[in-house]
This record gives C-alpha cells, sequence and structure tokens, in this order.
C-alpha cells in the first residue's frame, strides 16, 4: 500500500478531474473565439483585428500546452484569465457598441467561474463588470440600454451555466469516487488472494519469500532469539491413499489449525510453504524457550488425536516432524538461504531419528 490516505487520494481525484475539465473547456473556448474573432475581422476588412485575433489563437495553443505539460493548475488559470481579460477590454474599445460582438463579452464571467472556483470566480466576475461598465461609459460615453440588457443577461446565463456546470461535475466526482472505492476492494480482496494458501488460509511461500528475510533483519536489530522452522506431516501419502484425498485436506487444515492457536506472540507467522509442509517463524525470550515452543505445536499435533493407522510405522495417530534453526545473536551471519538449509537439515534429520519429533540444526 502507498502512503496517500483515503482523503489526500479524493483530493488529488477532484484536483485531476477540474483540471482536465479547465483544460477542455478554457482553452477550447480561447482557440474558437479567436479563430471566429478572426474571421469577423476579416469579414469587416480590419487586418489589425485579423493578426491580433491570430495572436490570441497562437497564445491560446501555447496555453494549452502549457498546462498539459507543467500542470500547474493555479498559474495557468491566471494566466488564463487576464490574457482573456485584455482580449475582451480590446474587443470593447474597437467595437461598435451596438455590435452582436458584445455577445462573446458574456464568456468571461463563465470562464473565471469555471478557472477560478466560486468565490474568486465572482470576485473576478464583478471586477471584470465594473471595468466594463466604465469602459462603456468613457468610451461610448453612455451607458446604452443595449450594454444594460448585456450584463443582465449575462449574470441570468452564468448563474444557469455555472448550476448545471456544478451539479454535472459533482455528478461525475462521485461516479469517480465510486469507482476509486470499488477498485481499492479489489485490489484489496487480490493482495490477499496473492499471499495466502486457499485450503488453509495461512500465508503462503510468495509471503513468506518476502517475510522471511525482514523478520531476520528485524530480530537482529531487537537481539531477541527468532526461531525459524519447516513443519512436515508424517507418512502423509500414506493418510490420502488410505483416506482420500478430502480427509487429506480436512486433516491438513487440522494441522494449520493447531498451528495458527500455539503461535500467537506478535510477531508469530505460520505459512503453508506448499503440499503437506509448512514453515513458521516463533519469537521467544532466549533458546530453551523458543525449543519448548516448537515442541508444544508437535505435542498438540498428537494430541489431536487425528486418526492416522497407515503409517510405516505404525502408531494410531497423525504426528509430524520439525526442523528448527535459532538466530539469536546479532551477530549471526547467516542469510535466509542459509537458515532454510540449516532447517531442512534438521528436518531430515528428525525423519531419520524416527519422526514425531523436534530436531534444532547445530
Ligand atoms: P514423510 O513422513 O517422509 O514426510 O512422508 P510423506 O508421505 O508425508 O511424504 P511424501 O512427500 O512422500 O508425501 C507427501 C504427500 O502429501 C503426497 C501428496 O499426496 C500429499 N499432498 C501434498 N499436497 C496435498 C494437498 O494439498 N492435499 C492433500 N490431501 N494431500 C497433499
Ligand atoms: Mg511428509
Ligand atoms: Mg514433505
Amino acid at each position: 500500500m502507498d502512503s496517500h490516505t483515503e482523503h489526500e487520494r479524493r483530493q488529488y481525484i477532484r484536483r485531476s478531474f477540474m483540471q482536465y475539465r479547465f483544460l477542455s473547456v478554457a482553452t477550447i473556448c480561447a482557440i474558437v473565439i479567436s479563430f471566429f474573432m478572426a474571421i469577423y475581422a476579416l469579414i469587416m476588412k480590419s487586418s489589425v483585428d485579423f493578426y491580433i485575433n491570430i495572436a490570441y489563437i497562437l497564445i491560446s495553443v501555447g496555453l494549452y500546452f502549457d498546462l498539459k505539460f507543467n500542470s500547474n493548475e493555479k498559474r495557468s488559470s491566471l494566466l488564463f484569465l487576464l490574457f482573456f481579460f485584455i482580449i475582451l477590454v480590446i474587443l470593447e474599445l474597437r467595437m461598435d457598441p451596438s455590435s452582436f460582438g458584445h455577445l462573446l463579452l458574456m464568456v468571461f464571467p463563465l470562464l473565471s467561474y469555471i478557472l477560478m472556483g466560486r468565490k474568486k470566480g465572482t470576485i473576478w466576475a464583478i471586477f471584470y463588470t465594473i471595468i466594463m461598465l466604465i469602459l462603456n461609459l468613457v468610451v461610448h460615453e453612455t451607458l446604452s440600454a443595449w450594454s444594460i440588457l448585456f450584463f443582465v443577461l449575462t449574470s441570468a446565463m452564468v448563474s444557469m451555466i455555472c448550476a448545471i456546470y456544478e451539479r454535472t461535475g459533482e455528478m461525475v466526482i462521485s461516479e469517480l469516487e465510486k469507482t476509486v472505492t470499488e477498485l481499492e476492494i479489489q485490489k484489496q480482496k487480490i493482495s490477499d488472494i496473492a499471499i495466502h494458501d486457499e485450503l488453509t488460509g495461512l500465508f503462503n511461500r510468495r509471503w513468506f519469500n518476502i517475510q522471511f528475510p525482514k523478520e531476520i533483519h528485524r530480530n537482529r536489530r531487537q537481539g531477541t532469539a527468532l526461531g525459524y522452522f519447516i513443519l512436515d506431516v508424517d507418512y502423509f501419502k500414506q493418510y490420502n491413499d488410505n483416506y482420500g484425498h478430502l480427509a487429506g485436506d480436512i486433516a491438513l487444515k487440522q494441522v494449520s489449525t493447531i498451528l495458527q492457536e500455539e503461535l500467537r506472540r506478535a510477531g508469530d507467522m505460520i505459512f503453508r510453504l506448499g503440499g503437506e509442509e509448512f514453515g513458521g517463524i516463533a519469537h521467544a525470550e532466549g533458546q530453551e524457550r523458543l525449543i519448548g515452543k516448537v515442541e508444544i505445536i508437535c505435542r498438540a499435533v498428537e494430541q489431536a488425536q487425528i486418526p492416522h493407522a497407515f503409517q510405516k510405522k505404525p502408531g494410531d495417530f497423525l504426528t509430524v516432524s520439525v526442523g528448527l534453526v535459532i538466530c539469536d545473536s546479532p551477530e549471526d551471519s547467516r542469510t535466509e538461504d542459509e537458515l532454510y538449509k540449516c532447517a531442512d537439515e534438521a528436518l531430515y534429520r528428525a525423519k531419520e531419528e524416527g519422526r514425531n519429533r523436534v530436531c534444532v540444526a547445530e
């Protein structure tokens, strides 16, 4: 798992989503508007306006790439608004007071809302409206009915679009968040499956390979005694052959339950290494206690009295043999492979010496 909290992740989704909307709405608006203004200038045979608008198109495209590659949402939003503000002021200065081109001026409050959010966007929109009214008064020396209508229309349209915009945005965000939560649950399930054994529910060998080196290093730092053991069910082939594979599975589950019950200390771990072989990491204060702890597991399996009347060397119940290796010194420099080999050799000895016992590696 990475270190992001759920809250941070949600914030990130929100930010990314807003940025995406910002990119798609604002820059495309700028390019389209500048394009139409350039055509308008061509029709009106105003070469000055035409070149100004071509410059706007280039600036918009530049901004688009700046946003895309630098991902600095705040700076880009500010640059964009300023840029648009200047365009519209020039437009207002050069336009005929009764021109339909005034409709373009409505875009600014909408963009300021999208780019700066509800609060700052409103401040920008009010500031813009005041400047435009002053320009109307100063340049055209009158506050025409048309310009008043324009501002009324602007406010109504902006409020409506903003409400729809916010609502759809929230809907998309909540869908996104739902999907992310579901993915998180799926991810958790998959990683659980990846490290657990299906039959017994114990950790599997893959997790053992990850945890074993970590435990060894941790233990060397702490200086307590760590025991690693391999536990193998005795004469399990005969058990399967006589009682059936299904009964064999049940017996393996019983053994795993006993292991779980006996290894309860924090840091103790049990793994199913494969087949009828289990691995364990056990902690205790000192060698003697550690050996005692593993002996208890061995006895507990025998005392569970799982019937097994088909051993080569007849015994009434199912038993296990254990090879144990102990690390109780920080100077112990054996690698995990060497420790594994030691435990395996001790297990081999336990089998040789008659099974149903614990042998400790030298
Ligand atoms: P030893 O005392 O020397 O360990 O003899 P053993 O018969 O236990 O050892 P061997 O390796 O010959 O046989 C292991 C058997 O374990 C073979 C296989 O049928 C059985 N086995 C392995 N995995 C499973 C399993 O998931 N379920 C069941 N039921 N049996 C399994
Ligand atoms: Mg066996
Ligand atoms: Mg075996």
